[in-house]
C-alpha cells in the first residue's frame, strides 16, 4: 500500500490536467487516475480566445506555438438561407497576441496536457480507473482505485478532485445531476480529409457555424492540422434521432442522419464535395446538465463533471480550464490553512457560476433565432459585450447591461416577424 497523496484527482482530461499541475506546482502531493491509455479520442477541438491565460498560467503556451494545431483567428456564421457572415475577428476588440487560439486534436492536446502534469510533479496513473469514492453524508472519507496490473486500494487523500468529464462519478454518487431541459440536443459528426478551407491565412483556421434550413440545428465545421476538417451537426435530439440509431447497422444509422442533414445545409455541401471521410461517424446525446453543487468537505467538481452547456459557442475547454484554475487555487488555498470545508473548496462557485449562466443565456438565445447582425446595428456599443462572449471572457458583471437590450431586439424581432439571421452582419 502506497502513502496516501495530499490530492487525488479523477481524470486526465484538461480540467483534471489544469487542477492537478496547478496544485502540484505548490509543491503539494498529487496522484492523478486516468482510465485511458493516452493518447485517446476525444471531442472538443476549438479553443476560445480566453484560454490563452490558463494555458500560460500551466507553462502550456510555448508548446501550443510550437505544435502543429491550426490558428484559429475568427468565428464566421451562415443563416438557414446559406448567407454567410463576414468573419468575426477577435483581434478586432483587443490587439493582444491572446485573440489567436487554436483548433487541436484533442488526442494530441490533452497527450501534451498530461505530460505537463507529469513534468509539474503529478504521479499520473494511466488505464487506472477510480472505482468507488466513499463518504459520510457529503463529507467524502477515501477513494477506491484500480491499477493497470489490476491491484485496488483504497486512498485516503485530504481532497479529491472530481474532474471525470461526463462520467460525473461524484455528482452521479450523490444524485446531484440536473439536465438541462432546453438544451436536449444531440451531435453526429466525422472528419473529412481534402475538404475546402476559407481562403488567406487569417480565415482558413476559422470555425464555421453554418445553420440548417429551417434553422432545425447547425453544423460546426472545425479545420484542423493534416488537411482534415471536424464536421458535425447539431440538432434537437429527437429531430435529429427521428428513429433508434443503436444495433448492428448504427453506423449506417449516422451516415443517413449526416448526410439528410448536409442536404439540409448547402453551406456545408460545398464545401465537404470532393473530400474523403477519414473516420467512422461519431454521436453524443442529451450531453448538457449540470450539479446542484460543485464542492463538498473534501471534495470539488471541475469541468464537465459540474457540468457542460453546449458546443456552439465552443465554451467547454474555456470553462474546463477555469474551473480547473479557480478550484486549484481553493485547495492549495484550504491546504495551506488547513480547511477542506465545502465553503473553502468552492468559494470560487458563485462567480464561475454567474459566468456559465451569461453562456447559456447566449446559448438559448441563438437556439431562439436571434438576429446578432441586427442587435449590433442597433446597439453597436454593445458588440464588446458580444466579443467578450465569444471569446470566453464571461466572468465579469459588467456584462450584464447586455441582457435588456438582446431581450428587447429578441421581443422587437418576434413582433416584427423578422427573419433571424445569427451573427450575420456582426
Ligand atoms: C458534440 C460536442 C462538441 C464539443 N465541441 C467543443 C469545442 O469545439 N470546443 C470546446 O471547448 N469544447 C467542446 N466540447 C466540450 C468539451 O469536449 C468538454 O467540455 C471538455 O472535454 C471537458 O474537459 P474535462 O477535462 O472536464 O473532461 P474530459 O475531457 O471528458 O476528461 C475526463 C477524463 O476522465 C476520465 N475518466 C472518466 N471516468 C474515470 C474513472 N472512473 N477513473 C479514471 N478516469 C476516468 C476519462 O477517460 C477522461 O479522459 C464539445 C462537447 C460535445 C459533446
Amino acid at each position: 500500500m502506497s502513502a496516501s497523496p495530499e490530492v487525488v484527482v479523477i481524470g486526465g482530461g484538461p480540467s483534471g490536467s489544469t487542477a492537478s499541475t496547478l496544485i502540484a506546482q505548490k509543491g503539494h502531493t498529487v496522484r492523478l487516475f486516468e482510465r485511458e491509455a493516452f493518447p485517446r479520442f476525444h471531442i472538443g477541438e476549438s479553443f476560445m480566445p480566453d484560454t490563452y491565460f490558463p494555458l500560460r498560467r500551466l507553462g502550456m503556451l510555448d508548446k501550443m506555438k510550437a505544435s502543429a494545431f491550426t490558428k484559429k483567428y475568427s468565428v464566421q456564421f451562415a443563416n438557414d438561407q446559406g448567407k454567410e457572415s463576414q468573419p468575426f475577428y477577435f483581434f478586432e476588440n483587443n490587439p493582444h497576441e491572446c485573440t489567436q487560439t487554436w483548433q487541436v486534436l484533442r488526442s494530441e492536446f490533452d497527450h501534451m496536457m498530461l505530460n505537463n502534469a507529469r513534468e509539474h510533479g503529478v504521479d499520473v496513473h494511466e488505464e487506472s480507473r477510480v472505482l468507488d469514492v466513499m463518504f459520510e453524508g457529503e463529507k467524502q472519507t477515501g477513494i477506491r482505485v484500480q491499477y493497470k496490473d489490476g491491484r485496488e486500494e483504497t486512498l485516503h487523500p485530504r481532497v479529491i478532485v472530481d474532474a471525470s468529464g461526463q462520467s460525473s462519478i461524484i455528482s452521479n454518487r450523490l444524485k446531484l445531476k440536473n439536465w438541462e431541459p432546453k438544451l436536449k440536443k444531440a451531435a453526429v459528426w466525422s472528419y473529412f480529409k481534402g475538404a475546402k478551407r476559407e481562403p488567406g491565412a487569417l480565415d482558413a483556421g476559422a470555425t464555421l457555424v453554418l445553420q440548417l434550413k429551417e434553422k432545425k440545428g447547425w453544423f460546426w465545421y472545425i479545420p484542423q492540422h493534416n488537411d482534415i476538417v471536424s464536421v458535425g451537426v447539431v440538432a434537437d435530439l429527437n429531430y435529429l434521432f427521428d428513429k433508434p440509431a443503436e444495433g448492428a447497422d448504427a453506423q449506417s444509422r449516422l451516415e443517413e442522419i449526416f448526410w439528410r442533414e448536409v442536404e439540409n445545409c448547402a453551406a456545408v455541401k460545398r464545401r465537404i464535395e470532393g473530400s474523403e471521410r477519414c473516420d467512422i461517424y461519431r454521436t453524443q446525446k442529451e450531453y448538457s446538465y449540470r450539479s446542484s453543487k460543485l464542492a463538498g468537505d473534501g471534495w470539488v467538481l471541475v469541468g464537465d463533471a459540474f457540468g457542460f452547456l453546449d458546443p456552439i459557442y465552443s465554451s467547454g475547454l474555456q470553462l474546463a480550464f477555469s474551473s480547473g484554475t479557480f478550484a486549484a487555487d481553493c485547495v492549495t488555498e484550504g491546504l495551506a490553512k488547513n480547511d477542506l470545508s465545502a465553503a473553502q473548496l468552492g468559494a470560487w462557485g458563485p462567480e464561475f457560476v454567474k459566468g456559465m449562466d451569461r453562456l447559456k443565456k447566449f446559448v438559448c438565445i441563438y437556439y431562439d433565432g436571434f438576429n446578432f447582425g441586427y442587435f449590433i446595428r442597433k446597439y453597436p456599443h454593445m458588440k464588446r459585450h458580444v466579443t467578450d462572449l465569444l471569446i470566453g471572457n464571461v466572468f465579469k458583471d459588467a456584462l450584464d447591461e447586455v441582457w435588456d437590450p438582446l431581450y428587447e431586439v429578441q421581443r422587437e424581432l418576434v413582433e416584427k416577424n423578422l427573419e433571424p439571421m445569427p451573427m450575420a452582419s456582426a
